[in-house]
């Protein structure tokens, strides 16, 4: 998929957002949802997106929806951290299939990181269980 193509409402997070498949979510509001990736680079691996933009990538979005994204990324961040102690994190954002991008409605990863622990590979580290993933969503929630 290129950096520029339509919307496509059929995406995996469109689905999400309208309800049709399941995901854990951590938190919500009007603008945003933080929920946890289901093939996690580590634990308390938590996505971020918008509920209200079509924006597919960094390019497409509206500034006042990346301000809205930006702070909700740094909240979540701030609550990871708080529930986890974990000894650092990263914020990643993947623009295009080029670009490792694999989801095409744009959205920030919060990914918390340990020195101890290698990060797994994006997309590739398998699926996460529910269970667990539904435990450290409480955690990090139980944090905001
Ligand atoms: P990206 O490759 O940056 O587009 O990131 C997409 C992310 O979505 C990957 O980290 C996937 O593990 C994650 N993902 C894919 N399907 C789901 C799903 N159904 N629920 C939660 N996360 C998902």
């Amino acid at each position: 998929m290129t950096l520029h193509a339509p919307y496509d409402p059929s995406n995996i997070f469109a689905k999400i957002l309208r309800g049709e498949i399941p995901a854990v979510k951590v938190w919500e509001d009007d603008q945003v949802l933080a929920f946890m990736d289901a093939f996690p680079q580590g634990e308390g691996h938590v996505l971020v997106i918008s509920k209200v933009s079509t924006a597919r990538n960094l390019l497409e979005v509206e500034p006042d929806t990346l301000a809205t994204l930006a702070a909700a990324a740094q909240r979540t961040a701030s609550a990871v951290v708080k529930a986890l102690s974990p000894d650092g994190f990263s914020i990643m954002q993947f623009n295009g299939e080029a670009g490792g991008q694999t989801v095409f409605h744009l959205h920030f990863h919060i990914i918390p990181r340990w020195s101890d622990r290698p990060l797994k590979g994006h997309g590739s580290g398998g699926m996460a269980d529910m269970d667990e993933l539904k435990v450290t969503a409480a955690k990090i929630r139980a944090a905001l």
